[in-house]
């Protein structure tokens, strides 16, 4: 007789084994554990957005002044518009990001939220979390927080929530969070 989940030889009779069964119990708890403790937002602040478009603005601002010489006015309007439209596009997208992103932390495990899909890691298979900052995430009190995972690859099963605000309150909160289900 074989596991019908992985293929192994069982021993005993029956359908799986022991090993898939722990698998399967600890699934079937992560499923069970509904009770939201804590719930992470991502921030849209249009202030630290703005921040993010450096780049464009120098080469727009190049670009404008450069027609100008040319006394190519038309062209410098153009590129004005260009400018306006791509900074109101780049902020609706990323308001349009954060509202859609959380990350919610259960007794047993936390997921992460981006509009309908989900990335869930229970506590028993974090390796770490960490948080960093930007010069400008500081200035506003922002952080990104990663969570990687004790097996498979970061891009695959880690998960990452940018522009947290109140980073260091929120983290302390996470660290309370973590810290007792280590202590169990
Ligand atoms: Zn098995």
């Amino acid at each position: 007789m074989r596991c019908k989940i992985c293929g192994a030889k069982l021993r005993k009779e029956g359908d799986i084994c022991t090993s898939c069964y722990k698998e399967y119990c600890k699934e079937e708890a992560l499923d069970n554990d509904t009770n939201e403790i804590f719930k992470l937002y991502r921030q849209y602040l249009p202030k630290y957005q703005l921040t993010r478009f450096f780049d464009f603005y120098m080469i727009m601002l190049l670009l404008i002044a450069a027609s100008f010489v040319q006394k190519a006015i038309g062209l410098a309007i153009f590129f004005i518009f260009v400018t306006i439209v791509g900074v109101a596009v780049g902020l609706i997208v990323s308001k349009r990001i954060a509202v859609n992103t959380s990350c919610i932390f259960y007794e047993k495990k936390v997921v992460h939220k981006y509009k309908d899909r989900k990335k869930t890691l229970a506590y028993s298979d974090l390796k770490n979390v960490t948080y960093y900052q930007n010069f400008f995430q500081k200035l506003f009190k922002l952080g990104d927080i990663q969570f990687r995972p004790e097996l498979g690859t970061y891009l695959t099963k880690g998960f990452e929530i940018k522009n947290v605000p109140n980073i260091e309150d929120n983290w302390a909160k996470i660290q309370e969070i973590l810290g007792a289900e280590k202590e169990d």
